[in-house]
């Protein structure tokens, strides 16, 4: 595509690199078809393509307008179209830079301010969710019928998936250690699926060291807010360094979308000599859970057969994995839980739809209505073939799920920590 950026944006790093990829995409329209906004809305400006020629024209310097802004709030930043992509176009990327672009250009109308400014104060911090959530669940009767699906169930004694005893944290017991960062908003609602992961590494050889640390930073990126989500990664790359130096062998996430900002640190602070070593070093080191446990399927085979002999005869439980765009798409790991899922003996049912659930971090709350006909339509999918319980990987997945489905729905890795623990 030629290119004729403003010079003030052409002169800056940003701006060569927008450019750069600007100039990689061919215009061929491949993407089109995989772009879940572009299917619902058939609106070429609500596709990849057509997004890509509203940043071009941003980019040129043209005058910026609210529904340019719009089209862009639309997309879901799911980068199915980066996967379907034959040229290689980074569009999640330029999508970053033009999103930061327009941000300064168009004032939003002040309840837009105010809701993500919201979302940026709260959400990250896991007291002031605690506190909401506690408040919500005092007057769950009063909420609206759409609220209340949504509103997580409290994090008590389990579940049938995980009762009480299997939420407990392994004791420390092997020389090679991992360092798992928590994150924010899942220890509050599902502490039990970081627990499954220790149990299941622990199985496996592994002795997991949790790190507090707070929000990966994913968040305030996608709503633009690019330096408040540098600085939670300096926060964070602070908390895991010391481990790192004390010879963790990997960092652990066990949120896809969490894992994939943490992959791209070295990236977000490559500009930042206090920080940019470190940055590198661990994204180098980081990984979605599913990928370390994936690394280690010869121990997990082993684990896998004890168990069968300890507990023979019973039926494999049939299971619809509902894979989130961070793992197909930016982590480049469509695959890996699927196969593991089936190594431990489940059933895995015919999911006929790879699209977005509509989650997407802070769409469904900023996009309702088009996030609503997404996970009504993966829904559908999900529930098609009769499985018996959903599993995913990522907790803002997870918890849109649940706000479609009669079906439990669960972290994959809690499933397989319970069928684990059988034996
Ligand atoms: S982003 Fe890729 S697939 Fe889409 S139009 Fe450009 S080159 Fe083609
Ligand atoms: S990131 Fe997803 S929603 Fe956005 S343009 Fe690409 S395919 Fe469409």
């Amino acid at each position: 595509m030629q290119t004729a950026l403003a010079d003030s944006i052409r002169a800056s790093p940003q701006g060569h690199e927008a450019d750069a990829i600007l100039r990689s995409c061919v215009h061929c329209g491949f993407c089109l078809p995989a772009c879940p906004t572009y299917q619902l809305l058939g609106d070429e400006l609500d596709s990849p393509r057509g997004r890509i020629y509203l940043m071009k024209q941003v980019l040129e310097g043209e005058p910026v307008s609210a529904p340019t802004q719009l089209h862009l709030d639309r997309c879901l930043t799911c980068r199915a179209c980066e996967s379907a992509c034959p040229s290689g176009v980074r569009y999640g990327r330029l999508l970053d830079l033009g999103r930061a672009l327009i941000e300064e250009r168009v004032t939003r109308p002040l309840p837009s301010r105010l809701e993500r400014y919201l979302l940026r104060r709260i959400v990250p911090y896991r007291r002031r969710v605690r506190v909401l959530l506690g408040l919500a669940r005092t007057v769950r009767p009063l909420l609206p019928r759409s609220l209340r699906a949504r509103l997580p169930a409290a994090a008590g004694a389990g579940t049938a998936l995980q009762p009480g005893q299997l939420r407990r944290w392994p004791a420390p017991r092997h020389a090679r250690r991992v360092v798992l960062l928590e994150g924010c908003v899942q220890p509050v609602i599902a502490p039990e699926i970081d627990a499954a992961a220790a149990q299941v590494l622990d199985r496996i050889g592994l002795t997991v060291v949790p790190v507090g640390g707070g929000c990966c930073g994913a968040l305030a990126h996608h709503l633009s807010a690019h330096e408040e989500s540098r600085a939670q990664a300096r926060r964070n790359i602070d908390a895991l360094w010391p481990h790192v130096e004390a010879g963790a062998e990997a960092v652990v996430v066990s949120a896809s979308a969490c894992a994939a900002m943490v992959c791209d640190y070295g990236r977000l602070l490559s500009d930042d000599s206090a920080y940019a070593a470190r940055a590198a070093r661990i994204s180098e080191l980081a990984l979605d859970i599913g990928q370390l446990v994936a690394a280690h399927a010869g121990p997990l085979r082993a684990a896998f057969t004890e168990t069968s002999a300890a507990s023979p005869g019973q039926s494999p439980l049939r299971v619809a994995f509902h894979a989130p765009c961070t793992l197909q798409h930016a982590l480049r790991a469509a695959g890996v839980v699927e196969r593991l899922l089936q190594a431990a003996g489940f059933t895995l049912t015919q999911v006929a739809d790879a699209r977005c659930c509509g989650s997407a971090g802070t769409y469904s709350l900023l996009q309702p209505e088009l996030a609503t006909r997404l996970l009504s339509a993966k829904v559908s999918a999900l529930e098609a073939d009769a499985p018996q319980v959903i599993a995913t990987a990522n907790i803002g997945c997870l918890l849109h799920l649940r706000a479609g489905t009669a079906l439990p729905v669960h972290h994959w890795i809690e499933l397989v920590a319970a069928r684990l623990a059988r034996g």
